[in-house]
């Protein structure tokens, strides 16, 4: 049995998942795109003023020892035949657009670093693409006929390493540096090379923004059941079940959802959906199941069998200060937040509310519930919300 083995091996983390990608002389490019009588040409962007500075330079600009960030006095000393050109910053960045959805296309999981270049992994991306290296020649392709530029991409295990691999087989150009030979990579490479960042900090520079935490779309929660449920009080249970999973991690994660979104895959798989947006966002289940339970009860049709339930908050926003808290002071979310925190400490499903616990999908009924049906609050077959508001 060879295959198994295989597709292990195929699906293993690959040992250089990282990927630095850098447009060649990104505005001049896009410059000589918008104008291809430049093409070849020592085209140099910024540094149209006397005190300006060189923002970018074709390579054959660089040739005459331009770069960016230089002086254009100098500039103009070095390279007299220069065509020096105003920035044109709305059509770089639908260039750099493009630039962005060709990545996307291969991997979500792209950082950019600026408008030309950008860090990826594509170690989730094997499957589809093969191996980085293999990731970053397409990619490379994709990005020529997508943007109309060359790029470079250096292939590494660290960020650090791919992003020296690019600049250094710079421009229109792919370089593989294995795990393995990192060091023999980095060794003949001239110190300024390695040190640049240190230098830069070392002088208090340092561009390196702050990335914001990114809200999740949404936050939801679903379950397909072991067999249909067919009883309302059963279907709306465990819709409070899964709003109070979406609710606990709102609270979790520091978000209140304006949004409830009601999902049913009936027996013969049919899939409803259904949302409300209501004006005070929260992240309580039992606010949560008010909504699920009615956009349930709206649905058409009756004797319905349902084979999955879901429930998901969206139109998130970040949860505030206490002063929410405290106008809600009383309400059903002290009693969830004293779950959660219950729950933090003895672990998950340690304590619930009465109404869930004998809930038998798949689980053993509470042998208390089922003994004693005075704890369970008569809310089975009722069709009633379980919570009293
Ligand atoms: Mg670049």
């Amino acid at each position: 049995m060879i295959w198994p083995a295989v597709a292990w091996a195929s699906m293993a983390r690959p040992s250089e998942p990282i990927l630095h990608v850098d447009l060649d002389a990104f505005y001049a490019s896009v410059e000589v795109l918008k104008d291809p009588s430049l093409r070849g040409k020592p085209v140099i962007v910024g540094g149209t003023g006397s005190r300006g500075v060189v923002t970018s330079a074709s390579y054959e600009a660089r040739r005459s020892g331009v770069h960016s960030a230089m002086p254009s006095v100098r500039a103009r000393r070095l390279c007299p035949e220069g065509i020096f050109l105003p920035p044109d910053f709305e059509a770089y960045r639908v260039h750099s657009n493009r630039f962005r959805e060709v990545m996307l296309s291969f991997t979500p999981l792209v950082e950019p670093i600026s408008l030309d270049e950008a860090f990826l992994d594509v170690g989730g991306a094997t499957r589809l693409f093969g191996e980085p290296r293999e990731v970053a020649g397409k990619m490379r392709d994709a990005v020529l006929e997508g943007v109309g530029v060359t790029c470079s991409a250096g292939v590494a295990s660290t960020k650090f390493v791919a992003k020296l691999a690019s600049a250094h087989c710079k421009p229109d150009g792919l370089l593989h540096v294995p795990a393995t030979q990192a060091i023999g990579f980095l060794e003949p490479l001239p110190v300024g090379r390695l040190s640049r960042h240190l230098t830069q900090l070392a002088h208090g520079l340092d561009e390196r923004e702050v990335i914001p935490y990114e809200a999740p779309k949404s936050i939801g929660h679903e379950e397909t059941f072991d067999r249909d449920l067919d009883d309302d009080g059963e279907i709306l249970r465990e819709l409070l079940h899964l709003s109070g999973r979406v609710a606990a991690r709102l609270r979790e994660d520091g978000y209140r959802a304006h949004t409830v979104t009601l999902k049913a895959r009936l027996a013969n798989f049919t899939t409803l959906t259904r949302s409300r947006t209501v004006r005070d966002p929260t992240d309580v289940g039992a606010d949560l199941y008010q909504v699920a339970g009615e956009l349930y009860r709206a649905l058409p049709g009756t004797g319905r069998r349902i084979r999955l339930l879901g429930v998901q908050a969206s139109g998130l926003v970040r949860a505030g200060a206490e002063q929410l808290a405290l106008l809600r002071a009383g309400r059903w979310d002290d009693v969830e937040r004293t779950l959660d925190r219950i729950e933090r400490r003895f672990g998950r499903g340690s304590a619930t509310q009465a109404t869930l616990l004998d809930r038998d999908r798949g689980r053993p009924r509470s042998p208390a519930a089922a003994r004693d049906p005075t704890l369970d609050p008569g809310f089975r077959g009722s069709g009633e919300p379980p919570y009293n508001r």
